[in-house]
């Protein structure tokens, strides 16, 4: 028992978790928060960070942003729960229209809600598989979709996510990325060797998705060369299979666009989105072709609390932030102020292999300088970890990601200012120093 008044510090926290939070779900860092907002983070023991995870690409607007605040607690007041597939209302219907609106495609489109990214994806195949009456599905290599039994089966990387796991969903077939840094070749090239892999592995009429985060987030923050993309989506039309793109980490203007996709002019058939749709409270959905959609019968979607009234006012809430304060452009604003500050890190030290990633979405991949070995570049996770660690000693926090465990990534609010992204952008550099990663 605590004395009244007495608030817990880090440590005791973290020794009261350590009874009872289950070792399987770890933490980034050992501090916990207290208050978060704009760009930055409060830990209980009154120490301040900057947010360059914004937990993980959720609170684009911030956290604890005004508006979203305020729906919240009204929506609350009203009703928290009725369960829509017993009695719906009406801030379900909006956000479907909001995202009908949103998304690309001016076709006519239908969505369905979910609770989170991995229930999301899961539905996306669901509904493909019942729209084609075709059971595969065409993931690539680096692919994160998740950690429940079917997305666990879609993702790429085995430890932490499916070690021990299995046994795993079947009628899921991997195939190469584009990936520039690392296989030098240009998109259409890229999209000619998936291809071919896919007609010769799987076979084109048996496919009934080719599911695409159209930039990989967890895989390490890769950016497909041009042309990639537009390509492998055209070939499924052609081959009839459903098109879906993963934008649970990339959508909500992440990227500088709303969506990912439209950068490249691409129309997914259906898209997945969660994370920054609705300012850090659990929301998700599949959004797309009204027939595609509408294939399954009545009853066959849905969840207890998918697409729960309280977040779907935050959704609303967030969206409207994202459009008045148009984050869009302040997503291609940060990537103007901090590339040049990675590149010319990545001039100091030679371990920084690449800059690359859009809008707010932007990350280094470390290698072992001048060394160059059967994955190309040799990936340097250890260097990655003593970067991250002492941005996190330092006040910074900092995610890392990456099939090789070697990328750092930087996912900052879109609402963080210039003075807290410049002090985020030093914290790195003297992160780099700190960590001992050799400079030139
Ligand atoms: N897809 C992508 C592209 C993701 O980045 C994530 C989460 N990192 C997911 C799916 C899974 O989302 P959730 O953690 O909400 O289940």
């Amino acid at each position: 028992m605590r004395s009244p008044g007495h608030s817990p510090t880090s440590a005791e926290l973290h020794r009261r978790r350590s009874a009872v939070v289950a070792r399987g779900v770890s933490s980034m860092i050992p501090s916990y928060v207290r208050t978060a907002g704009g760009g930055t983070m409060t830990d209980v023991d009154g120490r301040e960070w900057i947010d360059f995870a914004a937990g993980i690409a959720v609170t684009n607007v911030g956290n604890a942003a005004p508006k979203v605040v305020e729906a919240v607690r009204a929506q609350a007041e009203r009703f928290t729960h009725t369960c829509f597939m017993i009695a719906p209302y009406e801030p379900y219907v909006e956000v479907c229209e909001r995202l009908a609106e949103l998304t690309p495609g001016t076709f006519e489109k239908r969505s369905a809600l979910f609770n989170s990214g991995a229930e999301a994806v899961e539905n996306a195949v669901k509904i493909a598989r019942h729209a084609t009456g075709r059971q595969a599905v065409v993931v690539f290599d680096h692919a994160y979709h998740g950690r429940t039994n079917l997305t666990m089966a879609l993702t790429a990387k085995v430890m932490p996510y499916k070690h021990g796991f299995g046994p795993f969903a079947g009628e899921i077939y991997r195939v190469p990325m584009s990936y520039p840094f690392r296989d030098r070749r240009s998109g259409a090239d890229a999209a000619a060797y998936a291809i071919a892999a896919i007609e010769k592995h799987v076979g084109a009429d048996s496919v009934a998705a080719v599911l695409i985060e159209p930039i990989q987030g967890e895989g390490g923050f890769i950016v497909p060369a041009e042309g990639f993309l537009p390509a492998i989506a055209a070939w499924a039309s052609s081959a009839g299979a459903v098109f879906i793109a993963d934008e649970i980490q990339t959508g909500f203007c992440r990227t500088g666009s709303w969506f990912a996709c439209q950068d490249e002019g691409v129309e997914p058939d259906l898209i997945t989105t969660a994370k920054g749709i609705a300012g850090g409270l659990p929301l998700a959905a599949v959004t797309g072709r009204a027939e595609i959609m509408d294939a399954v019968h009545p009853g066959g979607l849905g969840g207890t609390y998918g697409g729960n009234p309280i977040a779907c006012a935050a959704a609303l809430a967030t969206i409207e932030t994202l459009r008045e304060l148009d984050l869009a452009a302040a997503a291609r604003r940060i990537a103007e102020t901090a590339v040049p500050r990675l590149l010319a890190l990545a001039a100091k030290y030679p371990a920084i292999g690449e800059v690359r990633g859009r809008g707010a979405m932007l990350a280094l991949e470390l290698v072992v300088p001048d060394e160059i070995g059967p994955l190309g570049p040799v990936p340097d996770p250890a260097a990655t970890a003593a970067v991250a660690r002492a941005a996190h000693e330092a006040g910074l926090l900092l995610l890392t990601c990456g099939t090789y465990g070697n990328v750092i990534r930087l996912l900052p609010p879109l609402i963080i200012t210039d003075d807290e992204l410049d002090r985020g952008l030093t914290l790195l550099g003297q992160a780099f120093a700190a960590s001992e990663t050799t400079a030139t």
